[in-house]
């Protein structure tokens, strides 16, 4: 699937950055363009891959390229104000050639997490290709204002999008990592997960193609409808051996036999199908009551089948209690083979009831302080008896 990414503030940025750097490592042929857009100039500059004529400064007239902070409401009203600068580095992107747009934000801070809804809402009332969001939570950890933001932000981006995908920091922070080395592996997760996801069905020159293609469509099918989305995944290395040679490596010759070998590479596509579904996902949420679900293998294509692919769909169908469940192959020459598994319209997401609650005692707390700081400088300007009176 070809995407158009525009990553929105620092995170946005950083994540399509490393999209680009992961399409270019596995030849995954993924980003079709990529833009980045930002109100601080020095996060702009700090970025490697895209473009510089694709980096978009906005709101210098308002905050002179310094950033809005993690004022949500003034990244929202500079997005709005300077959409036209956005719209001209689109407008240079060959979008008959893209499948859909993937615009990529933090829902914490100020300017992904503001603009990236104003920037869905304008790409959705002009282009009818799909406009999906990839929106990540703040860890919980990082305060009331961000999750306040965040909270705030995921309303409105849903609304605004085809469907959003979310990644919560909180459930991939390490313990003992440096924010930034944290967020270098977290970005890697994230590029890996996706990308084998909407890599699928987008065969480059010299690869195989699929015996069950999943082809951009079925992506298209299984995001549409809306909502909120997330992504599991599992893997085993594998021995890459591009004569085939797999039969060698469980009957110690080429002649062996065929059904061992078959059951085998069918166990372990559904353990790993299981081990997706039931393991660290994007969003953490509970799967049952997911409305739609794909299921992508990838691997060495001697590693893959049908039958392993078909129980693991079922498997999934029983699980989620949905009867749209797909699922194909993604053959890659990589050492491993991998289940990616995009649930799409989940709702039971505690997750999600839990950042909602802390927000709203956050903004309670920010009314609270507000109107005392009001009462106490007022208590501090006025003399005691009311004397002395203003110049004007
Ligand atoms: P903005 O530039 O004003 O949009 O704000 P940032 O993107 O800097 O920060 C927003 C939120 O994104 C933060 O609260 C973090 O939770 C998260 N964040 C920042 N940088 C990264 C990153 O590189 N990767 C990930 N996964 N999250 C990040």
């Amino acid at each position: 699937m070809k995407l158009a990414m525009i990553g929105f503030g620092q995170a946005g940025g950083k994540i399509v950055d490393r999209f680009l750097d992961y399409d270019d490592r596995t030849n995954s042929g993924i980003v079709r363009a990529a833009i980045a857009v930002n109100s601080a100039k020095a996060d702009l500059m700090g970025l490697e891959n895209i473009p510089q004529e694709n980096r978009v400064l906005i709101g210098q007239a308002r905050v002179k390229g310094h950033g809005v902070g993690a004022d949500n409401e003034l990244g929202a009203e500079v997005a709005e104000e300077d959409i036209d600068e956005v719209q001209n580095a689109i407008d240079a992107i060959p979008t008959h050639e893209v499948d859909a747009f993937l615009v990529v934000a933090g829902m914490g801070g100020g300017t992904g997490s503001g603009g990236a809804p104003v920037l869905a809402k304008h790409l959705k009332r002009i282009y009818t290709i799909p406009v999906y969001g990839l929106g990540v939570l703040p860890g919980t950890d990082e305060g009331g204002i961000y999750t306040l933001n965040a909270a705030r932000s995921f309303q409105t981006f849903v609304r605004e999008v085809d469907n959003l995908l979310v990644f919560d920091n909180d459930s991939w922070r390490q313990t003992g990592e440096s924010v930034e080395g944290g967020y270098d592996q977290i970005n890697e997760e994230i590029v890996r997960r996706f990308g084998i996801l909407f890599g699928a069905g987008e065969v480059g020159d010299g690869q195989e193609v699929a015996e069950s293609v999943v082809d951009s469509s079925e992506i298209i099918n299984t995001l549409s409808g809306g909502g909120v989305s997330t992504v599991g995944f599992a893997s085993e290395e594998v021995d890459l051996n591009t004569s085939g040679g797999l039969l060698s490596r469980f009957t110690g010759d080429d002649g062996g036999n065929d059904n061992l070998d078959a059951a085998n590479t069918t166990n372990r596509i559904t353990s790993l199908v299981r081990k997706a579904a039931l393991g660290r996902l994007t969003l953490p949420c509970e799967i049952e009551g997911t409305e739609r679900a794909l299921l992508v293998l990838s691997g060495p294509s001697e590693y893959l089948n049908r039958k392993g692919i078909e129980r693991g769909r079922k498997w999934l169908e029983e699980e989620t209690g949905s009867m749209e469940v797909r699922g194909g192959d993604f053959p890659r020459q990589e050492p491993e083979v991998a289940a990616a598994i995009l649930l799409s319209g989940v709702t039971n997401v505690p997750r999600i009831k839990r950042l909602q609650q802390v927000a709203i005692e956050a903004q309670d707390n920010i009314d609270d302080i507000q109107q005392e700081s009001e009462e106490n400088l007022e208590s501090l300007v006025e003399d005691d008896e009311d004397e002395l009176e203003p110049l004007f």
